[in-house]
């Protein structure tokens, strides 16, 4: 079955075709770089992650942006406060955000942009808007018209008006109309500052996603991914930017995922149960912290708590103890094959795609992988001797799974450090000459396979690197 994914353009659940056969031009918005990412934005991380594991072991290539914010309103006032400058605090919060993605199992995106670092891009696509007639410039500032633009709301569903009155918007007088946004600030004391024909200035939040994601993935996309908050105003206004100064689509397909509640409540700093994914990770393994975020569709909402976290570490614990008596049981070739057995995984492999065909129903997905869990403990249970054939079938299809959720073999791979660098580099190899043949799966099982061993790796344009964690 063919994916399928809910259009917040549409608000239909469409077939997935990409723009060019076999390739997926993906951006995700990526985060601000002023502090720890929170559990909340952990989620999209986590789900479009997901997603794009299942895009390539369903043999696409995938372009997968994610850019860092690494300048705005938060990085110039959390800068003041540590007494560091803004390009300092940006590198140590990339740092962190390494760290953390890495060790919940985010592969890295084929490109990471740093908005400080596309800003000649940025003043061009400003120019665009303003020689268009779709941005007006006031005093040192560059606003958006939101009336020149008619598709203006087309995301969000809602026209000008009705915007209007939901938004928590400044008087500005030299706004030509309230929702109008700005393209580029002029420079406040202090303030880090950049070169423009309007002075000097940095550009607003908006801009810098719509014009990364063109010049990297061109002016037409496949997805743009994010949170539900991202909707409104972000995402409306880079549709806007981008599609007034070309005149094509921005992007196919827009997906956003549901919100986080802590114990049923919204998360805010205020109510005190605001926290990160780093502090989540002393408390909860990895793989635990996946497999709850991926537990429930990410269009639905989901609430954190110690129980939901520590029920998601005892199914971890299931899966674990089922691989650790697949591997124990002894083989016998000689036994009669367990053709139910084998059936029932031949239907586990097509019913864990299917769910994922479903609009990405990971929490379906999950099911199949603990259904399947029971059904082998039951092939297992009393140290019954195997037939290889089948705990081949049983192990082919937890990898499998476990290559697109990573819900089970990143504990282990912390633990255990240890492969000679020969071997390594082999295996390297062989997994570049699997990709060349566009033999992702088989790429992909390498690349778990060195994962379990503690290698990461990174594609970068020179070639694969990696590193042990
Ligand atoms: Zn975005
Ligand atoms: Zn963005």
């Amino acid at each position: 079955m063919p994916l399928t994914l809910f259009n917040d353009l549409t608000r239909e659940k469409e077939l997935f075709e990409p723009l060019e056969p076999g390739k997926v031009k993906f951006y995700s918005c990526g985060p601000t770089v002023y502090d720890y990412f929170h559990i909340g934005n952990a989620r999209p991380f986590i789900v479009f992650d997901s997603l794009r594991r299942y895009m390539e072991a369903s043999g696409y290539e995938v372009i997968y942006v994610q850019n860092f914010t690494d300048i705005d309103d938060k990085m110039i006032t959390r800068a003041a406060q540590l007494g560091i400058s803004v390009p300092e605090l940006a590198g140590r919060f990339v740092d962190a955000y390494y760290e953390d993605a890495d060790a919940l199992g985010i592969k890295r995106p084929s490109f990471s942009p740093m908005a400080t670092a596309f800003i000649p891009e940025i003043v061009a696509l400003v120019v665009r808007l303003i020689e268009r007639g779709h941005a007006y410039v006031a005093g040192g500032d560059v606003y958006f018209e939101v009336a020149s633009f008619p598709g203006y709301g087309k995301l969000a569903k809602q026209s000008l008006d009705d915007l209007l009155s939901g938004a928590r918007i400044e008087i500005d007088e030299r706004k030509r109309h309230p929702l109008d946004f700005a393209l580029w600030k002029a420079k406040k004391d202090g303030e880090p500052f950049w070169q423009s024909p309007w002075g000097e200035g940095r550009p607003g939040w908006h801009i810098e996603c719509s014009a990364m994601s063109m010049k990297i993935l061109g002016e037409t996309i496949d997805i743009h991914a994010g949170g539900s908050d991202l909707v409104f105003p972000h995402h409306e206004n880079e549709i806007a930017q981008a599609e007034a100064a070309t005149e094509k689509p921005f992007v196919r397909y827009w997906i956003h995922n549901g919100y986080i509640l802590i114990d049923q409540e919204k998360m805010s700093k205020s109510l005190g149960n605001f926290f990160t994914a780093r502090e989540a990770r002393k408390r909860f393994s990895s793989v635990a912290i996946r497999l709850f975020m991926l537990g429930a569709h990410y269009r639905s909402p989901i609430s954190f708590s110690d129980d939901s976290l520590k029920q998601a570490e005892s199914g971890v614990t299931r899966i674990k103890n089922c691989i650790a008596d697949l591997s124990s049981a002894p083989s016998d070739a000689s036994l009669p094959l367990n053709s139910e057995g084998e059936s029932f995984l031949d239907n586990s492999v097509s019913r864990f795609n299917a769910s994922l065909d479903d609009d990405f129903n990971t929490a379906g997905a999950i099911g199949v992988l603990f259904e399947t869990v029971k059904m082998i403990n039951l092939s297992v249970s009393n140290g019954m001797s195997l037939n290889p054939v089948f705990r081949q079938k049983a192990m082919d299809f937890l990898s499998y799974a476990d290559s697109i959720l990573g819900v089970i073999g990143l504990a282990d791979a912390i633990e255990d450090p240890s492969a000679p660098d020969e071997e390594i580099d082999n295996l390297i190899s062989a997994r570049e000459e699997a990709r060349k043949k566009r033999n992702f799966a088989r790429a992909d099982t390498i690349r778990h396979e060195l994962a379990s061993r503690g290698i990461v790796l990174e594609d970068t344009p020179l070639g694969t690197r990696w590193k042990k964690i």
